[in-house]
């Protein structure tokens, strides 16, 4: 599977030239040029890897990665600083950065640093986590932080295809669908109840499972 990579810079051509030599690289890559719009993004289900400039429009690149931080992500982010400040590196490294590099840069050490911390950081098989929330699929463990986390087997179903699809709104019936296959009496009612008692246990967990009026459910980072 090619690697899923966040790439959040203002500068068009270079952003251009780095979005044709990434996916040259086997890597798909979304392109964002504004700040707002990376914070948003980043509510949904996470790339490996962000490469985050400092200089953005929006809200700057160091807001972005506060705000990623806050919410309990542990989304590896390489920072591109413009300059070689070495406030900028310590400020970014402070507030999260996992890596850096300044401009100009080879886009062979680039696409390096990307795949080494795309592999220091690779969730185990099977494990899809947003927030502070871990599922385990091989283990069945849920967890928020360190907090084991009960969860009966339907509720365990309708939270892993919400956590599978985060950012997506679904529908009630895709729920359905997904967690009782084999058309077993499972009512839209009872996909509500699920969803409501799971609201109760992911109290502290960084995400929020919202409500899509006449359609059915949003899980994104927040509370
Ligand atoms: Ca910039």
């Amino acid at each position: 599977m090619p690697l899923l990579l966040l790439l959040v810079e203002d500068d068009a051509v270079l952003s251009d030239a780095l979005v044709r030599t990434l996916q040259a690289q086997d890597m798909q890559v979304e392109l964002l040029q504004d700040g707002l719009a990376a914070d948003v993004r980043l509510q949904g289900r996470q790339p490996a890897v962000v490469v985050l400039d400092i200089g953005l429009p929006g809200i700057d690149g160091f807001e972005v990665l506060r705000r990623l931080r806050e919410r309990g992500s542990a989304t590896p982010v390489l920072l591109l600083t413009a300059r070689d400040a070495i406030e900028d590196r310590v400020r970014g490294l402070e507030a999260g950065a996992d890596d850096y590099l300044v401009k100009p840069f080879a886009t062979p050490e680039l696409v390096a640093r990307i795949r080494a911390l795309a592999r220091r950081f690779a969730p185990p098989p099977g494990q899809v986590g947003l927030g502070r929330l871990t599922l385990d699929s091989g283990t069945r463990r849920a967890r928020v932080g360190e907090r084991a986390l009960e969860l009966s087997v339907r509720e365990w179903g309708v939270l892993e295809y919400l956590l599978q699809h985060a950012g997506r709104v679904v529908s009630k019936q895709q729920i359905i669908d997904a967690i009782a296959p084999w058309g077993e009496d499972l009512t839209l009612n009872a996909v509500e109840v699920y969803v409501s008692r799971l609201r109760l246990k992911l109290d502290g967990a960084g995400v929020a499972i919202r409500t899509i009026r006449g359609f059915g459910y949003l899980l994104e980072a927040g509370n």
